[in-house]
């Protein structure tokens, strides 16, 4: 039914889907499918289902919880060749894609008529709009446009028994909002196969705002000032040092070698309003002790700020073999402890960590350098992450803020939810997955010591 190129067997070929973004664990499918209709993934599940194998919806494998690892999961489900462009609806500033579609590849579809696509993980140049659906993303931009959801108008879903739904979330179509139920639910409810998206109309003028500060408790504080100046910029990124380092290394940009800190303000709408925003902004950063500011006006100069913004992940390599990245959420008012806490919990577990935050919305993402192929360091790693996500939660947080619970972070469901919560979402999961065959194993906590990695969990809780 498939044909060749969309079954895939051999050492060889599976290799590339043993493992997402989180490379801590790693498991090889038995096979991988690349069903290039809803129809062909339809009788795929179908023919799954009937069998009682399990499997798992693979996007582009960008994500970094482990929401696509095959952990015992014998088959894993592909959207690579599901890219058709089904509607594009430039009156009612809408499309309809399938979900193999890469996400910088919608607004690149429509940037030509003043439009784009807001939600812009830093992984856009390769990430799937399902997988965006399924992690419900963010990016830089989300402090102002929101995330997926906030953008969906629509999906198509196959259900893990094969049935496909269609799935409206649009004002006045009634009845109750299950494509935004599937959002957020990490390939557990089923295949989502396309998404209608609900487009932005392009700012008139931007100004993207570098400031550089002594150190992060100083730039925290500047993000807090901003906002209470009634500021609401489309984005607000912080870098420390050590990310700083690493990004002018790989791209040189031109940040000064003895920045502590800087964060990115971008500021967006109405051209004639946007100077007197920059001045409220300067004002802000300055009285926290701002050592330079600087306004990106030159369109490259921008890109290239950007570029290392986006690409910061990519330049950590230049600092250690390998690095972990942790993704919590605080109360923006926290953002000057934990970053406290977390150098404490480095100094405790004789770690270096970098530290990267969507910081207008209190996302850290704490990027823990370490060798993946010393176990001792691994172990380190695992527990002073796990230590990261509880202060975060002590704080008042989350312990995610964009990329999921995967495998990774199941066993910190019962500290983030009580009892009865974990129930309604376990009753919500087998009313769509009765079987539990679609991407068993993640989110919700469950008996995993049956499950097969190539690298035991150092820690329990399995
Ligand atoms: C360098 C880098 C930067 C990143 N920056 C950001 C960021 O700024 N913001 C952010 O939110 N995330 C970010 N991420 C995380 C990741 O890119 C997102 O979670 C992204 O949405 C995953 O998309 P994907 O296509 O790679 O999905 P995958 O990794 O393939 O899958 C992710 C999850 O979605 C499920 N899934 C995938 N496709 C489908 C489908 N069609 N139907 C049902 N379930 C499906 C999978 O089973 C899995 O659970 C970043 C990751 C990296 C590596």
């Amino acid at each position: 039914m498939l044909g060749e190129e969309g079954l895939l067997t051999g050492e060889a070929a599976l290799r590339v889907y043993e493992c997402d973004g989180y490379t801590l664990e790693k498991a090889r499918p038995a096979l991988v499918l690349l069903p290039a209709t809803t129809q062909e993934v339809s009788r795929s599940v179908e023919l799954l289902h009937k069998a009682g194998i399990a499997f798992v919806p693979r996007g582009a494998g960008t994500g970094v919880s482990g929401g696509c690892l095959p952990a015992d999961i014998p088959v894993m489900i592909g959207t690579s060749r599901m890219r058709r462009i089904r509607n594009v609806d430039l009156d009612n500033r809408r499309v309809e894609v399938e979900a193999g579609v890469v996400n910088l590849d919608v607004t690149r579809l429509v940037q030509g008529d003043g439009l784009h696509y807001a939600p812009d993980p830093s992984s856009q140049a390769a990430c799937t709009i399902g997988g965006n659906v399924a992690e419900n993303s963010g990016g830089p931009h989300t402090l102002k446009y929101g995330v997926t959801v906030n953008h969906l108008l629509g999906l198509e879903l196959v259900l893990p028994d094969g049935e496909v739904l269609q799935l409206s979330r649009e004002a006045g179509s009634g009845g109750f909002d299950l494509a935004g139920v599937v959002t957020g639910s990490e390939g557990t409810l089923g295949i989502i196969t396309s998404a209608t998206l609900a487009l932005v109309r392009t700012p008139q003028a931007v100004a993207t705002m570098l400031a550089v500060f002594p150190g992060v408790l100083e730039a925290s504080r500047a993000v807090s000032a901003i906002i209470a100046a009634g500021l609401v910029p489309a984005a607000l990124e912080m870098m420390d040092a050590l990310v700083i380092k690493a990004v002018e290394a790989a791209y040189g940009f031109g940040f000064p070698a003895d920045a502590g800190a800087v964060l990115i303000i971008e500021l967006d709408g109405l051209a004639a309003a946007l100077d007197e925003q920059c001045v409220q902004v300067t004002e802000a950063c300055n009285e926290q002790g701002a050592s330079e500011i600087r306004r990106a006006d030159d369109p490259r100069e921008r890109e290239l700020l950007w570029k290392s913004r986006k690409r910061a992940f990519g330049a950590m390599g230049r600092l250690a073999p390998s690095y972990c990245t942790q993704d919590g959420v605080v109360p923006r008012s926290a953002l000057p402890e934990i970053v406290e806490r977390v150098g404490e919990i480095g100094r405790r577990y004789k770690l270096r960590i970098a530290n990267l935050m969507h910081a207008g919305d209190g996302n850290i993402h704490p990027l823990l350098l370490y060798d993946e192929n010393d176990p001792e360091q691994v172990t380190r790693v695992l527990d002073a992450g796990r230590d990261i996500l509880l202060a975060c939660l002590e704080l008042g947080g989350s312990v995610t803020g964009e990329h999921g619970i995967g495998i990774e972070k199941t066993d910190l469901m019962p500290a983030s939810f009580g009892p009865a919560t974990l129930a309604a979402m376990a009753d919500l999961r087998e009313v769509f997955n009765p079987r539990s065959l679609c991407n068993p194993h993640k989110i919700l906590p469950s008996d995993r010591h049956c499950v097969e990695v190539t690298r035991p969990r150092p820690r329990g809780g399995g």
